[in-house]
């Protein structure tokens, strides 16, 4: 099979039209059986479910090329039984899971032109999604649906390595208690935008959302988890029913406790111990970048620098990056069905 001509180690995080997309259609009570297709577009009522009450779910993986040159993807079980979890909570019928997988092999398969070489630091994204398509007037779910993945080519997520980013305790809320955070749902990512722009103005990466019942315990940022390093040397994940289960969190403690023999502890993280300096180091997790570290946080003024800085990644989180990514990249023996072969 020959590549796409792309200048795969200069690409950037962006959108750019693959050759197929899957489509699988919902009516009178059951999925079709769905296919890829060219069409990019999407034609539907002006009413549609998805345009006037958002009631769309979506997911994020990668597929990449492997050290001995296989195509492959990264739990994407866990995905299809995450965006099952999505679904049911907005009244969205779900996608069985088996062909949620079957599907985003399918779909990688039909665009292997475009997944990048190994090397490159290079990934082809896939983008799962299903939404409400048929008109909704009075408030209640649609009654089609359709399910979709498309991809695209994104460059590595760091060009010239991962630099400690400066980070604000955010004055708005992310997630309500027993709302939708813990959800991949479009809706998340509307109500994040405003917050995200107003810290971007302010010259800070991203906003550190705090629960909004109390505001004293760090949730998440709008699109990944946060991980600490303690003095101890423990790994410590926030713990809150509003979060969303990131899969690279979950990888992470086990790569921790399994790989690296560390103590994790899953426990609620209080903004007043960062205050007081209770972590060496912190960082971001999500697919995107799996692990984007933290340098400074920002509380009203107040500037917390980690001990781990501005100028590098600590060292824990740089052994936790590197065992993650040479598991998915074939260099360490991964845990069993952790790697999805697609071809
Ligand atoms: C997708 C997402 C993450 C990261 O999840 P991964 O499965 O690791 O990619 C974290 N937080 C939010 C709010 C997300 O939407």
């Amino acid at each position: 099979m020959e590549k796409k001509n792309l200048d795969w180690s200069n690409l950037g995080f962006g959108y750019m039209k693959t050759d197929k997309r899957y489509v699988s259609n919902y009516a009178h009570g059951a999925w079709d059986e769905g296919g890829l297709i060219d069409d990019d577009m999407i034609v539907m009522s002006e009413d549609a479910g998805v345009l006037q009450y958002s009631q769309s779910v979506f997911e994020g993986l990668k597929a990449y090329t492997t050290q001995d040159g296989h195509i492959v993807c990264f739990r994407p079980d866990l995905n299809a039984s995450r965006m099952a979890d999505s679904a049911r909570r907005l009244e969205i019928p779900v996608f069985p899971e088996d062909r949620f997988v079957d599907a985003v092999v399918e779909t990688v398969r039909g665009n292997a032109a475009w997944v990048p070489p190994y090397g490159t630091g290079a990934s082809l994204y896939i983008r799962p999604y299903t939404f409400g398509i048929s008109p909704v007037i009075g408030v209640k779910p649609a009654e089609n649906y359709q399910f979709r993945i498309f991809t695209t080519p994104v460059g590595p997520y760091f060009k010239g390595g991962a630099k400690p980013i400066r980070v604000k305790i955010s004055d708005f809320d992310r997630a309500a208690p027993r709302g939708t955070g813990n959800i991949k749902a479009g809706l998340n990512y509307a109500m994040s935008l405003h917050a995200i722009v107003t810290a971007h103005n302010e010259g800070f990466a991203e906003n550190i959302y705090l629960d909004p019942a109390t505001r004293t315990k760090i949730e998440e940022t709008g699109g990944a988890n946060i991980i600490f390093v303690d003095r101890d040397d423990n790994l410590v994940v926030c713990k809150s029913d509003s979060i969303l289960p990131s899969i690279t969190r979950r990888s992470l403690v086990y790569v921790a406790e399994h790989y690296l023999h560390m103590n994790v502890v899953e426990r609620e993280v209080y903004l007043e111990e960062v205050e007081n300096e209770n972590f060496k180091e912190c960082g971001l997790c999500g697919t995107a970048a799996v692990i984007s570290p933290i340098g400074a946080i920002n509380d009203h003024g107040k500037e917390i620098v980690l001990p781990s800085g501005m100028d590098s990644m600590g060292p824990v989180m740089q052994e936790l990056y590197d065992t993650l990514t040479g598991i998915q990249y074939g260099r360490i023996e991964a845990p069993e069905g952790w790697i999805k072969v697609i071809e």
